[in-house]
């Protein structure tokens, strides 16, 4: 299909019947032009509200379940707008999680799968929202569960694409839509195993979706509907003066979605520079409130780029910190064995730094991961721990993670010395320092109290 642009719309976006309704205007006007392919969130808050109400569920609590359904109808008849038919069809996916939550009930459980079938109801209300207000309006739609459309493997809320399963199915069914004049409205989010298991991408995969299917469908271009007016400087939430980037490279979006960067889901770009791919599909991140704004375009190469563009933050981290207490063993046979295990039980690790001299090095991970990082080192090193090979495992969890990113780093004398002296300025302390051999970004982690003072210092020291 030529010229195809895929649209995703995000939660806020999507967030209650006259939000969709300029979504769905947004659509309208771009079909004029060419085919559109159409991604939602769920509306904001829903899939918080779905996770807990499954909490609920697995600690038998029946109260909690079912004010959390009661909150779960009521946002969404309110968005169907008294449309009857409509209203039938929400109570069938309402019902069919209910289903799904008793059976959690019962068994005192949330199995991985299940949860994830639960938590896509979320997307699959929206989109039936979305299709409904496009059809009203004279456009005719269709809501797709992605489930029918995006192939994953079986790992349970984090799923990843097998993409050229997905191509095949996407274009099997939305091919045949779009010649028909049809607007396909796909659930973000959610995929299935090819034996038919439902799987999540992620929190926040709906970006991912989106570009999961533009690569799977050849698109021209994907248009990223968020409620900011694109990729900043920083997150507006944290520095009120941040300003929009008008462009940013590939690299450097993918650099600060991983380093928390919320605008774009950290895996959105990968299935757009895939091998295979002949040219890497622009995207576009824009404002569904104020979409005459132009937003930031995502392009494979910057005409200029000078020192530090844009400054992220994580809060949600833990420092882990592995040392040899024998010279039997180095730091880097610690190291080698704790990276081995870590990549088995499928924890990211974030940022790692390391010295030589005390043979010790420390890596940061997501705070939802530690759990697994723990019992994974602990299984590792069990013995070079009880026989002190190796020091006990120390944890930081009163961590945050500074990134300061930009292709014209590298060129930029004294730009780390700024940086550090901006954050010192500050009296916060910075506990370790990563610089990825790209040179695109400088990692650094700072104690927890002093993470929102030192991103906005350094934002201003970058002349951000
Ligand atoms: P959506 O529901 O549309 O996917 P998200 O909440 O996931 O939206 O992402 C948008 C939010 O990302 C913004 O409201 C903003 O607070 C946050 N954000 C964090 N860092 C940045 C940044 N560098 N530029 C723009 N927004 C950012
Ligand atoms: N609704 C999902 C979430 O909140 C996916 C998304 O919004 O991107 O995580
Ligand atoms: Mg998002």
């Amino acid at each position: 299909m030529t010229n195809l642009l895929v649209m995703k719309f995000g939660g806020t976006s999507v967030g209650s019947a006259g939000r969709i309704r300029a979504a769905a205007a947004l659509v309208e006007s771009a079909r004029t032009k060419r085919p559109v392919v159409v991604v939602v969130s769920a509306m904001s808050r829903i899939t918080d509200l779905l996770l807990d109400t499954m909490k609920h569920a697995e600690a038998g609590d029946r109260a909690g379940i079912d004010s959390n359904v009661r909150q779960l109808r009521a946002r969404h008849h309110e968005a169907a707008l008294g449309d009857i038919e409509l209203i039938a069809r929400i109570d069938a996916l309402i019902a069919e999680f209910e289903r799904l939550v008793n059976g959690m009930a019962m068994l005192g459980d949330r199995p991985a799968r299940s949860v994830d079938e639960a938590v896509a109801i979320g997307e699959r209300l929206s989109s039936v929202l979305f299709a409904a207000c496009l059809n009203a309006a004279g456009s005719p739609a269709a809501a797709l569960n992605a489930a029918e459309l995006i192939v994953t493997d079986a790992v349970f809320g984090n799923a990843s694409p097998l993409m050229e399963h997905t191509s095949e199915r996407s274009r099997r069914v939305i091919e045949p839509l779009l010649r028909r004049g049809i607007i396909p409205v796909v659930t973000g989010f959610n995929g299935s195993t090819l034996d038919g298991r439902p799987t999540t991408l992620g929190r926040g995969g709906s970006d991912f979706s989106a570009s999961i299917l533009a690569a799977a469908l050849g698109a021209a271009e994907l248009w990223i509907w968020t409620d900011v007016d694109g990729i900043m400087t920083a997150d507006p939430r944290l520095v009120p003066d941040a300003k929009v980037l008008a462009e940013v490279s590939f690299r450097e979006a993918a650099e600060l979605a991983y380093n928390g960067a919320k605008v774009l889901h950290p895996r959105t770009l990968a299935p757009l520079l895939a091998p295979g791919i002949d040219h890497a599909i622009p995207v576009w991140s824009k404002n569904s409130f104020a979409p005459e704004k132009p937003g930031t375009r995502i392009v494979g190469r910057l005409s200029t780029s000078e020192g530090a563009r844009a400054v992220t933050s994580m809060s949600n981290v833990a420092l882990v910190s592995l040392e040899s207490a024998n010279a039997a063993l180095s730091g880097v046979q610690v190291m080698a064995r704790a990276l081995d295990a870590l990549a088995r039980t499928n924890v990211e690790v974030l940022a790692i730094s390391g010295s030589s001299y005390r043979q010790s090095f420390c890596f940061l991970v997501r705070s939802g991961e530690l759990g697994r990082t723990i019992e994974a080192l602990e299984a590792a090193l069990a013995l070079e721990i009880a026989h002190g090979y190796v020091q006990p495992i120390d944890v930081d969890e009163n961590v945050g993670l500074l990134a300061v990113v930009g292709e014209g780093m590298r060129g930029t004398q004294g730009l780390a010395g700024r940086v550090f002296t901006a954050i010192s300025r500050e009296k916060v302390n910075i506990i370790a320092i990563a610089q990825g051999s790209s040179e695109l970004t400088i990692a650094i982690v700072v104690h927890r109290e002093g993470l929102e003072k030192a991103v906005r210092a350094v934002h201003a020291e970058c002349h951000l």
